[in-house]
């Protein structure tokens, strides 16, 4: 089922969110179902409409020819990475997996041999439902992706940015 998310914009209009880009209203059809358009309809001409009727969308948006908004929200609702450490730290493991910056070919194909040992021992823990995620870090984006569904309720949002900011791994 499609997810959305709406909130207010400084004007006071309905804003809402939908696979990275945002929708502004448009207007109410006879059977009750609300169009949006894009929010860059104005400045870049984009004529990419969406549909909905109660919490559903009825009408899918075509392909927008612009980039989506810089926008972490679906990634924070579903718990998934909003940074690139995970890569970041990948590269830090294979660095040191070498121990050179510079390897010949024979301590290289040594090197991917041993990535490919550590992969497989992931996958095998993965299929057999051993958590290589820490606890601290999935309770963190737990309580991250709890608030974040609670922005649209959330009347005052200063206090929702500041209770964001001041999240911690416990
Ligand atoms: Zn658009």
């Amino acid at each position: 089922m499609a997810q959305y998310s709406m909130y207010k914009s400084h004007q006071g209009g309905n804003v809402l969110a939908y696979n990275g880009h945002e929708y502004l209203y448009k207007r109410s059809n006879q059977d009750g179902s609300i169009v949006w358009r894009c929010q860059k309809y104005f400045s870049l001409k984009c004529h990419v409409t969406l549909t909905t009727k109660g919490q559903q969308i009825i009408k899918q948006p075509n392909d927008h020819e612009h980039p989506e908004l810089w926008n972490r929200t679906n990634d924070a609702l579903a718990c998934a990475p909003k940074t690139t450490n995970a890569s970041e730290g990948y590269h830090h493991a294979l660095n040191a997996m070498f121990s050179c910056h510079h390897p010949g070919v024979w301590k290289l194909f040594q090197g991917i041999k041993n990535d490919i040992g550590v992969q497989r021992l992931v996958a095998v823990q993965t299929r057999n439902g051993i958590e290589t995620t820490r606890n601290k870090y999935k309770a963190l984006a737990e309580t991250l992706s709890a608030k974040v569904q609670g922005y649209g309720t959330e009347p005052d949002k200063l206090r929702y940015l500041r209770q964001i900011a001041h999240l911690q791994v416990s």
